[in-house]
Parts: structure tokens; C-alpha cells; sequence
């Protein structure tokens, strides 16, 4: 087996995504951040009504529809946005165009788990600098490191907590390599950093509709960037990485902003009401703004709770790693799915050890 695969495959360990049950499984499933409505209605009509001639053919390469409908929603003209299979994807073509041995792939921890796989692949150098404990960014340590490419989810996962944009502003103006922005969260959030692609050539905005859309199993996300990054950035994805599907279907979607932004509000609603619970019952909180929440249960047993949760059918996500080992990350359901949970750690809490 040895002789496979390239060193830098051998050595590292597989992504490890959030457990996916089987379709049907009857369970409450916090854990991967999707949302808990629907997705638009005008979407799921546009699904219905695809045309087999649209299958035959060859999807735009560009995604040439949804790219229009993204540029009309944002404002921004549609050569600065590039669409991906998944904002996945669109990590991926950063890494694969800018990062290579000797290298540096850059980002504060802990953060999205992705980007530490993707660099691996590369057999690029990892730099990890960590946030402090309020999850103030560690821009000096950041600036002077000078990646070739530089990670901020914004806002984080699984700390929940927005990047100020002048911090971003800074990196950017001070980085000589790309600085990625990921905004998978940024529905759910008070602010966001678009601006910044105006301003600075090096800096990628990567937004997608698997969270706010409630689109996760359609698989598209987009970047929006100076056309100049994104020229090389072309070169590298797949020739027809958007298919005819996807297309159709997301383009309806974000154009519906109003059933987004509805849906948004409720799931606002519902975090604020579990945040409370939470710190009812005795857990440590983080403000959050995206669709979940960080929690440190009040007897330092996370990972028990986790088990315990999991056998009573309720999945919500435990990081075993340095400085998470002690908090949940826990998907906002709805008002029904969060009461069940709140119930089941309340009673866990009374007889766990
Ligand atoms: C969910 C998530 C993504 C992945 O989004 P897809 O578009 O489904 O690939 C990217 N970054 C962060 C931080 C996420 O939490």
C-alpha cells in the first residue's frame, strides 16, 4: 500500500465530517449546522420542473445563471463571483492554486477543521495561531506570519463570534498572499465583510446556501473577489463543477430573499430562547452569530453529555481537541427540537455524575 499515495496522503488523517444518519433515522440532528426549515418554496417548484433537455446538455461552466442572480442580490457585477460545488469546493481551489510545499497556509484555532485537511493535501506548510480565550483575533501574530494563504471564518465555527471588519481590513492591507474570508454563517449574522472586496485584490469573500438557504444537500456555494484573483482561481476548478440542478434550483433560492430572511429571523428567535435555557441550566455561553452555539456544560462533562444525548437520539457536535474537549456545539432546531433537548440535559445533568 505504501507506494500509492504521495508522503504528505499517508501521513495525514481524513476530514472528519459531522455524522450524516441514514435518511428516515428518527432523530433530532443538531450537529451539522443545517437549517431546520425548508428550503424556499419557489426553489423546490423550479425542482420539480426540471427539464430533461437541461440534463442532456452540458451545464454554463460558470453557473452562468446563478452567477446573475447572485450579482443582482449583492450588488456586485457578476465577473467578480465565482460559484462552487459547495463552498467546499471553493476552499479547495484557493489551496490547490496558491498553496504548495514550502508554503504558508495560515488561520486562528480552533476553526473550521477543513482548512488544516485541505493544506495537508498540499503538502503545504500549516501555521495554526491561536485565538485568545474571547476570541479576539490574533492579527500581529497573523500579519507577521504572512501566508500565502490566510483562513477567517467569519463568523466562526464553532465559536460563533464575528471578526471586526477593521480587524479584516488590516490583514488584508497588510497580507501579500490571499486572505479567505468565510462567511458560510453570514445570514445569521449582524455584519459582513463584502466591502472588503472592493477595497483589497488579495481578499476572497466564500458564502454558500447550505445554512441560510437550507440547501446543504444541493451542494453550491460562490466567492466574490477582484476579477484578477479570480482569473487563476478559474483555471483551477472543474470544468463543470455547477450542474444544470444545482443551477436552476439556487438561483431560485437566494432570489427569494423574503422566505430566507424569515427564516432566519426565526431561527434568531430560537437562539436567543435556547441561549437562555442553556444558562439555566448552569452552561457558560458565547454570543453567537450565526445558527449555533458553543457550550460549556456547568460540570465539565461534554463529552458524556454528547454520548448520552446520542442515545437518546439527539446529535448535536464534540470537538476532541485542545480547548473544545470541554464545550458542545450545538445547531439551533426549531422551538420543538430545542425543548427536547433542554428537557433531556436538564434530566442529564440531574443524574449524570
Ligand atoms: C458549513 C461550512 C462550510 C461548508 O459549506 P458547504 O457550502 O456546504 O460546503 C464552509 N465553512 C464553514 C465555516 C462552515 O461551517
Amino acid at each position: 500500500m505504501t507506494n500509492y499515495f504521495r508522503s504528505n496522503i499517508d501521513a495525514m488523517a481524513s476530514y472528519v465530517p459531522g455524522e450524516q444518519p441514514q435518511r428516515g433515522t428518527k432523530i433530532i440532528k443538531l450537529n451539522s449546522n443545517e437549517n431546520p426549515y425548508p428550503p424556499s418554496p419557489d426553489a423546490l417548484a423550479v425542482l420539480r420542473n426540471i427539464d430533461g433537455e437541461w440534463l442532456r446538455r452540458y451545464p454554463e461552466p460558470l453557473g452562468g445563471e446563478f452567477r446573475q442572480a447572485v450579482s443582482k442580490v449583492l450588488g456586485v457585477p457578476s465577473d467578480w463571483i465565482i460559484v462552487g460545488n459547495g463552498s467546499d469546493e471553493l476552499l479547495s481551489v484557493v489551496i490547490r492554486a496558491c498553496a504548495e510545499p514550502g508554503r504558508k497556509v495560515v488561520y486562528p484555532m480552533p476553526t473550521y477543521v477543513l482548512y488544516r485537511t485541505l493544506a495537508e493535501m498540499q503538502a503545504a506548510e500549516i501555521i495554526e495561531i491561536p485565538y485568545s480565550n474571547d476570541y479576539s483575533l490574533p492579527l500581529e501574530e497573523l500579519i507577521v506570519t504572512d501566508g500565502s494563504v490566510t483562513f477567517i471564518a467569519s463568523p466562526n465555527s464553532p465559536s460563533g463570534h464575528v471578526v471586526p471588519i477593521d480587524d479584516l481590513r488590516k490583514l488584508a492591507s497588510q497580507l501579500s498572499g490571499v486572505l479567505v474570508i468565510d462567511e458560510a454563517y453570514v445570514d445569521f449574522a449582524e455584519e459582513n465583510a463584502l466591502a472588503l472586496v472592493e477595497e483589497y485584490e488579495n481578499v476572497i469573500i466564500i458564502r454558500t446556501l447550505s445554512k441560510g438557504y437550507s440547501l446543504a444537500g444541493l451542494r453550491l456555494g460562490f466567492g466574490v473577489a477582484n476579477p484578477k484573483l479570480l482569473h487563476g482561481l478559474f483555471k483551477v476548478k472543474d470544468s463543470y463543477n455547477i450542474d444544470a440542478i444545482a443551477c436552476a434550483v439556487g438561483t431560485a433560492a437566494i432570489t427569494d430573499q423574503t422566505y430566507k430572511n424569515a427564516c432566519v429571523a426565526k431561527i434568531k428567535a430560537s437562539r436567543i430562547k435556547l441561549a437562555k435555557d442553556l444558562k439555566q441550566l448552569g452552561f457558560h455561553l458565547w454570543d453567537s452569530q450565526t445558527n449555533f452555539l458553543l457550550a460549556q456544560p456547568p460540570q465539565g462533562n461534554a463529552e458524556y453529555l454528547y454520548q448520552k444525548l446520542k442515545e437518546q437520539g439527539i446529535l448535536i457536535r464534540y470537538f476532541k481537541q485542545p480547548g473544545l474537549e470541554d464545550k458542545l456545539r450545538i445547531t439551533v432546531g426549531t422551538d420543538e427540537q430545542n425543548q427536547t433537548l433542554v428537557k433531556t440535559l436538564s434530566y442529564l445533568l440531574r443524574t449524570g455524575e
